[in-house]
């Protein structure tokens, strides 16, 4: 049973933020609530203040530049997975989206409380560690960056201090001949993934050499992770089959995964020896169209 609180509905960021410094470690932020309210309901997060933030348009908002994507913190999966210039240029975003969760919980839950959620099987984290993504974090005392790659530190942890909120992720554009693929498997479809994998790959102009590759790992450790070692197998080589095999075997070394009830350890490193190959060929694929 959800026990009482105090629910603010600020109308700025600011008021957002004054509300989060006076009431410190007794307030939640809540945004869509399509995560935080099952911990409510399961009692295992009893907030006595809590600070909508859905409301906050001004964080709502994807605008693409020169420079890459900004996507404000309370944009839904929905407004993303819709986006024509995100399917144009950030295709694997759309996808990613497409895919999470029904169209129910898209149209509400947004990529700002997924990402602060810090649940390691969820669909974005990785993606945007692929793609190099920054995020923007506002406190009472200014703002700060974080690559997305750090913000996870552990299950269900998330680099963000008492006050602050997640304000914006940034994308760098991608460079030329630069192609991205991710794929989850589930079990059950519109649910999280068993383990999934992104890959984004640059190919030198011409020669077909690997300048850059970026592969993370979900729902493989308790956070989202980068498959650093997986990377250095395939950074500065013409890729083969046999490279691309031994990445995935080198990936599993890097996992860390659980036995659940939807999987075993085992049966995940397997998917990870799977899919690292499949999706890093497939972003290869991707940078030889783009
Ligand atoms: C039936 C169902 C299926 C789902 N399937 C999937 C799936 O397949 N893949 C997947 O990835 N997810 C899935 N989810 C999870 C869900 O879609 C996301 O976690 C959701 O996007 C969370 O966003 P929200 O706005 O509802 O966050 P909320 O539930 O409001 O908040 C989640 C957490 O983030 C914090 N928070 C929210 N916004 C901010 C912010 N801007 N700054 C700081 N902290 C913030 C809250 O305090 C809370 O701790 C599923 C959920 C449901 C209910």
């Amino acid at each position: 049973m959800i026990k009482d609180f105090e629910h603010f509905a600020p109308a700025t960021l600011k008021e957002a933020l004054a509300l989060l410094a006076k009431y410190g470690d007794d307030c939640k932020v809540i945004c869509g609530g399509q995560s935080l309210l099952i911990l409510m309901r399961q009692g295992l997060v009893s907030p006595k203040y809590m600070v909508d933030i859905k409301g906050l348009t001004e964080l709502s908002y994807i605008k693409e530049g020169k420079d890459g994507l900004k996507i404000g913190a309370t944009t839904t999966h929905r407004a993303i997975e819709k986006s024509p210039v995100i399917k144009k240029k950030y295709p694997v975003l759309a996808e990613m989206e497409n895919r999470l969760a029904s169209i129910q919980t898209r149209n509400w839950g947004t990529i700002g409380g997924n990402i602060c959620h810090g649940d390691p099987a969820g669909d974005p984290a990785s993606v945007l560690i692929a793609l190099n993504a920054t995020l923007t974090v506002a406190g009472a005392k200014g703002t700060r960056s974080i690559p997305m790659e750090k913000f996870s530190l552990d299950y269900f942890e998330v680099d963000l201090k008492d006050g602050e909120l997640l304000t914006e992720i940034q994308i760098p554009a991608p460079p030329p001949r630069t192609g991205a693929a991710y794929y989850k498997f589930n079990v059950i479809e519109s649910d999280l993934a068993t383990t999934s994998v992104a890959a984004s790959v640059t190919l030198g102009s011409g020669d077909g050499v690997c300048q850059d590759v970026r592969i993370a790992l979900g729902a493989a450790a308790p956070t989202a992770i980068r498959a650093k070692k997986a990377e250095k197998v395939l950074k500065g080589k013409k890729i083969t089959d046999a490279l691309l095999k031994e990445a995935g075997e080198v990936a599993a070394t890097e996992a860390e995964p659980i036995s659940d009830i939807y999987a075993s350890e085992e049966y995940r490193l397997e998917l990870v020896r799977v899919l690292v190959p499949r999706m890093t060929k497939e972003a290869m694929a991707r940078a030889k169209k783009a």
